[in-house]
């Protein structure tokens, strides 16, 4: 029962250290507790569990900042233009970046807005607080506070842009499907290592939402130009198909190769190591 009851532990903790970071070592020093002051019912532990990830969660919005990682904030209102997609993103721990990736994408947003105004750009998985080279999974990249995932712009079916929406409520898997006559370099490709999910069976469920062409081809220029000279952009990645039906050839706009998480459900961008932080632009 002891063995059963330590493999549960053990369990929880890589799960919650997988998702959320610091969320298995609050579990490990909340069952400490727990046990040391008697607690015993589920709930309770439950309770001491959830204070101690909070304590953590809000630790590390303060700490990280003194190891070069700042939180993406959640909490933006309706007049920024920048926001984090779900609450999710923050209550995991996944939207940390390097101060110059905020600069990058704070600049984005404000000059998508200024060239389309009423614009929200919306960003999704970025980096955990703490610790080079603990990747952010299913992303093996985002492990350095460079990385950074950002949604597609959206329109519904007549036309109209939605704006702070995505076709998917989590900005992630709504796939724009290549038509047989474009370009689609993993077609026939069975690898077994790979995430590159299809997900086939959840597109049924999602809104009969396209991408807004107009916004997500000015912001992949503004990253290969603006981006690249003014914030030190490294790459882009997008699928080959969506670069080309968006005119966006450039050589920081590339294929991310078959075996990692296809790009035609969201925008995955980089900075170089050395990039120098600007000053923030209003937001
Ligand atoms: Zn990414």
């Amino acid at each position: 029962m002891k063995l059963l009851r330590g493999f549960f532990q053990f369990c929880v903790f890589i799960i919650l250290t997988v998702l959320t970071q610091i969320g298995g070592i609050a579990y490990l020093i909340s069952s400490f507790v727990a046990s040391k002051t008697g607690v015993r019912s589920w709930y309770a532990k439950l309770l001491v569990f959830i204070a101690f990830y909070v304590a953590a969660t809000v630790s590390a919005n303060l700490i990280a900042p003194i190891f070069g990682r700042i939180p993406i904030s959640c909490m933006s209102g309706e007049a920024n233009n920048l926001a984090v997609r779900s609450p999710i993103y923050c209550l995991l721990n996944r939207n940390y970046v390097t101060p110059p990736t905020l600069n990058l994408v704070s600049a984005l947003a404000n000059d998508v807005n200024r060239a389309f105004p009423g614009t929200t750009t919306m960003v999704l998985d970025a980096n955990f607080p703490f610790w080079d080279g603990f990747p952010l999974l299913p992303h093996l990249s985002h492990s350095d506070g460079r990385k950074l995932d950002i949604a597609y712009y959206y329109k519904t079916a007549g036309g109209d842009f939605v704006n702070g929406v995505t076709k998917s409520p989590i900005g992630y898997f709504a796939f724009e499907q290549p038509s047989a006559n474009e370009e689609q370099p993993c077609v026939g490709r069975h690898d077994i290592l790979t995430t590159r999910w299809n997900f086939d069976w959840l597109q049924p469920f999602l809104p009969d939402y396209h991408i807004e062409d107009r916004r997500m081809a000015f912001s992949l220029k503004w990253l290969a130009t603006e981006g690249v000279q003014r914030f030190g952009l490294e790459k882009v990645f997008i699928e080959p198909h969506l670069a080309n039906t968006l005119g966006v050839k450039d050589s920081v706009i590339r294929f991310q190769g078959c075996r990692a998480a296809r790009h035609d459900d969201h925008i995955h961008v980089q900075i170089r190591r050395l990039a120098v932080p600007q000053q923030l632009e209003t937001m």
